[in-house]
């Protein structure tokens, strides 16, 4: 049996410190949901990713992500597939003391 973690949307991932990478395609989405230009959007929400390959939105000072607010994802209908795979594609040693998705087994 495998392990699936449903998401209950506790945003623990939007508040970890890091990069949140975006492809080519996501950049245009964001933007066109901002109701942005590619470039503008680029100079207000992103920077370089920390490995100088692409780039990753901004975070606020206290490290969460630039589009979290309260409890809510702002561009939810077009987060980032970075965001779409976590925990069960990545996550981080020890995601699961700070995640709340719940375990459950499904065949394999
Ligand atoms: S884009 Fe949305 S889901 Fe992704 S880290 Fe930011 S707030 Fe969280």
């Amino acid at each position: 049996m495998a392990i699936y973690y449903d998401c209950q949307r506790c945003t623990a991932c939007c508040r970890w410190p890091g990069n949140v990478r975006l492809s080519d395609s996501e950049v245009a989405a964001l933007a066109i949901f901002k109701g942005l230009s590619e470039f503008d959007f680029i100079q207000k929400y992103t920077r370089l990713h920390t490995g100088r390959r692409g780039l990753s939105l901004i975070e606020k000072s206290n490290h969460e992500c630039i589009f979290l607010d309260g409890i809510d994802c702002t561009v939810q209908p077009v987060k980032p597939q970075q965001c779409q795979d976590f925990p069960n594609k990545w996550n981080f040693p020890g995601f699961e003391k700070v995640c709340q998705a719940i375990p459950r087994e499904i065949p394999d």
